[in-house]
């Protein structure tokens, strides 16, 4: 349908009290699917097609808003868990759970940058010399993200040494 205008009328029925949703990324789908699940008509229409903006590019992780965390907006990352609970129980054939792993070189890095930005102290973080983020930070992130998550169904984050069984290879010199 490319270049066209498509057309996708979610209840098959014109009506003059639908809502009229514009564009069909993964947003204007979602809110089309909750309308229409509680019985409002909906009309989604898109410049283009479903999914052909940025909602085709996406790597599909449904990350839970772990970045947020930094920057302190914490309501953001309980939302956005909460829409993973959610995604997991009504689409369990769509999302899965997999395993990512984090490597870390060092113990304090990016600690004072991380205050700063969660201080909104933005133009102090950008003075600091750039540091990867260290075992200190990446944990208390973590446990917290944990905290937030208060899902039984997904595990907790565990820490690896490099060489440790079932943790990727890594550069023995540069990660411990
Ligand atoms: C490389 C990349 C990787 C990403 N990875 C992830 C990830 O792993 N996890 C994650 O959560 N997020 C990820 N994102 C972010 C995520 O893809 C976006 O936040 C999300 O797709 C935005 O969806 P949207 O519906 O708001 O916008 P879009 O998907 O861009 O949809 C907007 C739609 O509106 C249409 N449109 C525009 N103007 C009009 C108009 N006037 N009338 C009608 N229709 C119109 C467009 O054609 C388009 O189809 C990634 C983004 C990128 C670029």
């Amino acid at each position: 349908m490319d270049g066209q205008q498509s057309e996708h009328n979610a209840t098959n029925q014109p009506d003059d009290s639908c809502v009229l949703i514009l564009g069909a990324g993964i947003n204007g789908c979602a809110v089309a699917r909750d309308l229409v699940l509680n019985g409002v008509p909906v009309v989604l229409v898109d410049t283009n097609d479903i999914a052909s903006g940025a909602s085709s590019k996406s790597s599909r992780l449904i990350h839970g808003g772990l970045r947020y965390l930094e920057h302190g907006d914490f309501e953001l990352v309980r939302e956005s868990l909460e829409e993973r609970r959610c995604l997991l129980r009504a689409a369990p054939h769509f999302v899965r759970q997999i395993q990512l792993f984090v490597p870390i070189e060092n113990r304090l890095g990016g600690i004072f940058q991380s205050a700063a930005r969660f201080l909104r102290l933005s133009r102090l973080a950008s003075w600091l010399p750039s540091r990867t983020r260290g075992l200190y930070l990446v944990r208390l992130g973590l446990w917290l993200y944990d905290r937030f998550a208060k899902d039984e169904t997904c595990p907790a984050h565990k820490l690896y040494r490099s060489g440790e069984d079932n943790s990727p290879a890594v550069r023995a010199d540069r990660y411990r």
